[in-house]
């Protein structure tokens, strides 16, 4: 449909009023529509605007494109939306060409025109800032994109049970499709993932539905106190304007003890960054089995000499597979005995967050240091892991 415009280009570097050469010889005054006229400023004839050499009528076609996309956000509950266009080929030669000011070029006045349409038809505001809905038409191929925008649940969650993962784990095997040793079901474990966003991604009709948390705790330990905050992203939501204490209940419901969500709540994208990054305290509850029996002051002078201290940590070997070896170091700032019987004692231990709390204990071959092993000169290892509170969150 643009196919003349090359000789366009070439008449309007010549003098104006811009005239372009026919096929045979001839000179004939550009044709332009109203609009094309009234920005570009260009002298020329009036044509019909299905003739201009510019925008081909589109310009004039905003009412039915308008309608067309209403058409196609049937369904998805948004209060702003954005438009955007973009123009390439001869389209985008042309526009190039005549340097207009922002305001009077094309994408801008088809923008204009197109996102009043939609506010006349939707009753939803135009807006720059974070909008719900992108459109991007293209305005050489006349077709668009629609880009929801995900929807974020902040909450916080405990696990109340051993042996769940907390994003999604595929079983090694059969790498998801299922086997016997799986049990068909595909994964390694049920994970906190599924338990808590598939009811989200349905509640909010969502096509996909990911949960980002606060830090993990291992498979074998429980999440207890105030739980652990989380977000879940939940991709191309039809619904937004939520019940978040009804979503909660139906969490719930479908956790059925295992897991629970507390405080929902609507975040935004950049509150991920903030959980992903933030170093909140942390409180553990473990119960220890030690190589020999110890005395109630052993174990105390131990704990004196380990609180406020430094722990220097390599990568624990038990997930040196999959992650580098570095040294890290993090602070222990209060351990206090709950209980001890011959060898077995529970404690509690405050630290920064990303402590390995198993290593901290058996020491890792002399990979953590120090360590309770260490200061005790006994061998000691975690039979049993609880987080029982996390400092922080949004
Ligand atoms: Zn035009
Ligand atoms: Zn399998």
């Amino acid at each position: 449909m643009f196919r003349e415009k090359e000789g366009f280009l070439s008449a309007l570097k010549g003098k104006l009023p811009a005239r372009k050469e026919c096929e045979n010889g001839m000179l004939q005054k550009i044709r332009l529509c109203k609009k094309c006229y009234n920005r570009t400023g260009i002298k020329c004839l009036i044509a019909d605007p299905y003739d201009c050499f510019i925008c081909s009528g589109i310009l004039w076609k905003i009412d039915e494109i308008a309608d067309d996309i209403v058409k196609s956000l049937d369904g998805y509950e948004f209060e702003t939306f954005l438009i955007g266009s973009r123009i390439h080929g001869s389209l985008k030669a042309i526009e190039d060409y005549l340097k207009l000011e922002e305001e009077k070029s094309l994408k801008y006045q088809f923008n204009k025109e197109l996102g009043r349409e939609i506010e006349i038809r939707t009753g939803k505001k135009l807006s720059f800032k974070n909008p719900d809905v992108t459109i991007v038409y293209d305005l050489e191929n006349l077709n668009y994109s629609i880009y929801i925008k995900p929807l974020y649940i902040y909450g916080r969650y405990k696990k109340r049970v051993r042996g769940l993962s907390q994003t999604r784990w595929l079983c090694p095997k059969c790498n998801g499709k299922g086997c016997l040793l799986c049990n068909w079901t595909g994964k390694k474990y049920v994970s906190v993932e599924e338990l808590i966003s598939e009811p989200i991604r349905e509640f909010v009709m969502g096509t996909d539905a990911v949960l980002h948390g606060a830090g993990r705790e291992d498979v074998d330990a429980r999440m207890l106190g105030n739980g652990r905050p989380f977000i879940v992203e939940v991709k191309n939501p039809k619904r937004r304007c939520i019940d978040l204490r009804e979503l909660e209940r139906l969490v719930n419901e479908n956790c059925r003890g295992k897991v629970e969500v507390l405080n929902l709540k609507l975040a935004e994208a950049k509150d991920i960054e903030f959980l992903k990054s933030a170093r909140f305290k942390k409180i553990y509850r473990v119960k220890v089995l030690f190589g020999r029996d110890l005395s109630d002051d052993e174990i105390r002078r131990a704990i004196e000499e380990l609180k406020n201290r430094d722990i220097h940590q390599r990568t624990p070997l038990r997930v040196l597979h999959r992650r580098s070896d570095l040294l890290r170091v993090r602070k222990v700032y209060d351990i206090e005995l709950l209980f001890l019987r011959r060898n077995i004692a529970v404690l509690r231990i405050e630290a920064d967050s990303g402590l390995y709390i198993k290593e901290f204990i058996s020491g890792d071959q002399g990979r953590t240091r120090p360590s309770l092993s260490e200061v005790l000169n006994v061998e000691a290892r975690v039979e049993k892991l609880d987080v029982i509170r996390i400092e922080g969150g949004l």
